[in-house]
């Protein structure tokens, strides 16, 4: 098949989140299965020159009294494409201007005129979050009927984050032109109308949205709408401890005690007393809301009485940065806040802790737990989305589960369960090892994703066995 990737970040490019880890590997692997796949993306500023020198002139399009060149990078075999436009996507933000609704579906358009001129028939488009929503609509409503050229494509619409939906009001809608109906326009809400295929990237969340805690006032279109969860993989090459060049010493499954002098190392750089046996409980997180911040502000205190210290990578409010900032002072032998986006230093701290803490109140998918996995890094998380697909509580009983989880969105719960992670950790040195080595052999591997997202493309272009056979699982 012909796969057209559409989204507005792709690492190594631009990234902010989890999105743009997706878009560097799901079509690296599909392209490794057999596909021809190509990845679309703005040319943004902040694109650094390392990629811009060596972008390669296309073509360029011309829109609504615009130009737009498009620029390539080709890795492997998959062929990057930047939209260049320098009034919509030069700015000195990516996200967030008051003119996002005309920088996304401006882009949107340029995609498939685009395709178009450079006669790229595309089996599956496959669009990513709100600004890419847009697309299924075009196509449908306007392209596929006007054109032939278009007759046989797909959509693919991937929810990574339902939070962000891109809603504008009515006055962008004659802004735009557009002949959709309503008070105002949701981007997102249009890409799972119109695309074939709804997914989101776990089966867990893709239950959960069904539900208005969830739904962000889209349950008409969650309950309505088949949607599919494919858990996003990892890149088990980078994030593998035997490997990583980032972290201080690397280690295997085999030479897994060899994590403790990662933890010493990360107690040095972080001005923490190298102590052993004080477990060491990280976070590396946007600090906002829906990762559980409240929760943690509200007992961190109580949880810092224990014999613990805590390092939280992250950025994102300023209340929880403040927040952070004035808790180290007071307990600078115990906790560590770094503020920015580092990924070496997120590295070094997958490595050398051991919980790795995730207390979101909705994670669609969740990487960090993965990450912190396959470096031996015990999860402890609240069981919603990708996060209950896959932790599941260590039970001693049977033996099974993998960390420690709990149910509610409740910050007694959450410090509940860090005791209980707590006491296998000074008492049962068998169990807890037993855990880091069920961790590091999960297979977090984007084979297995793409493998799902294969399926869901030939149902897109029809099959009808394949489409009777998920629906039943
Ligand atoms: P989300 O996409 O909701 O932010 P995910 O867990 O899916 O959450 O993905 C977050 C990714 O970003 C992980 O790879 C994590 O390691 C990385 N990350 C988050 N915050 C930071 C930070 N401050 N520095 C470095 N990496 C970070």
């Amino acid at each position: 098949m012909n796969v057209v990737y559409v989204a507005s970040e792709v690492f190594p490019f631009f990234k902010t989140g989890g999105l743009a880890d997706v878009m560097y590997s799901l079509p690296r692997k599909m392209s490794r299965i057999g596909h021809d796949v190509s990845v679309i993306m703005p040319k943004y500023s902040q694109i650094s020159q390392i990629y811009t020198r060596k972008m390669e002139h296309v073509i360029s399009v011309e829109y609504s009294g615009r130009v737009f060149n498009i620029y390539k990078i080709v890795e492997g075999y998959v062929i990057y494409y930047f939209v260049e436009n320098k009034e919509l996507f030069e700015r000195s933000q990516v996200y967030g201007c008051d003119d996002e609704d005309i920088q996304f579906s401006v882009f949107c358009e340029i995609v498939l005129k685009f395709l178009r001129k450079i006669q790229l028939k595309a089996d599956i488009i496959h669009c990513n979050d709100w600004q890419t929503g847009l697309l299924p609509f075009f196509l449908k409503k306007r392209y596929i009927l006007s054109d032939e050229f278009f007759a046989n494509m797909k959509t693919v619409f991937t929810i990574h984050n339902l939070m962000y939906q891109g809603k504008f009001s009515k006055t962008s809608l004659h802004r735009l032109g557009y002949d959709v109906e309503g008070d105002g326009l949701n981007f997102m809400r249009i890409g799972m109308e119109y695309a074939d295929i709804v997914t989101t990237v776990s089966k867990t969340y893709a239950e959960e949205i069904k539900y208005p805690y969830f739904s962000e006032g889209l349950e008409d279109m969650t309950t309505s709408k088949k949607i599919y969860g494919v858990l996003n993989g990892i890149d088990v090459i980078y994030f593998n401890p035997e490997r990583n060049s980032s972290i201080y010493v690397n280690y295997n499954i085999y030479t897994r005690k060899d994590k403790a002098k990662n933890k010493m190392f990360l107690q040095q750089e972080m001005k923490l007393p190298e102590t052993a046996e004080t477990p060491v409980i990280s976070m590396i997180t946007r600090l906002v809301e829906g990762k559980g911040m409240d929760l943690i502000r509200y007992n961190i205190e109580e949880l810092l009485k224990d014999p613990v210290q805590i390092i939280i990578l992250g950025s994102g409010d300023k209340q929880y940065e403040e927040f952070f900032w004035n808790l180290e002072k007071k307990y600078p032998s115990k906790f560590k806040i770094k503020l920015g986006y580092d990924p070496v230093l997120a590295n070094k701290i997958y490595a050398g802790s051991d919980m790795f803490l995730m207390p979101s109140r909705y994670e669609p998918c969740g990487l960090s737990q993965m990450i912190a996995m396959k470096f031996g890094t015990i999860p402890i998380v609240r069981e919603t989305g990708g996060l209950k697909d896959t932790v599941t509580s260590y039970n001693k009983y049977t033996g099974e589960g993998n960390g420690f989880t709990f149910a509610n969105f409740n910050a007694d719960d959450m410090l509940y369960t860090l005791r209980r992670a707590e006491r296998y950790y000074f008492n049962d040195k068998g169990v807890w090892d037993k855990l880091i080595e069920r961790n590091m052999n999960l297979d977090f591997s984007w084979i297995r994703s793409a493998r799902e997202y294969e399926k869901l493309y030939w149902i897109a272009k029809g099959d009808k066995v394949l489409k009777a056979d998920l629906s039943e699982k």
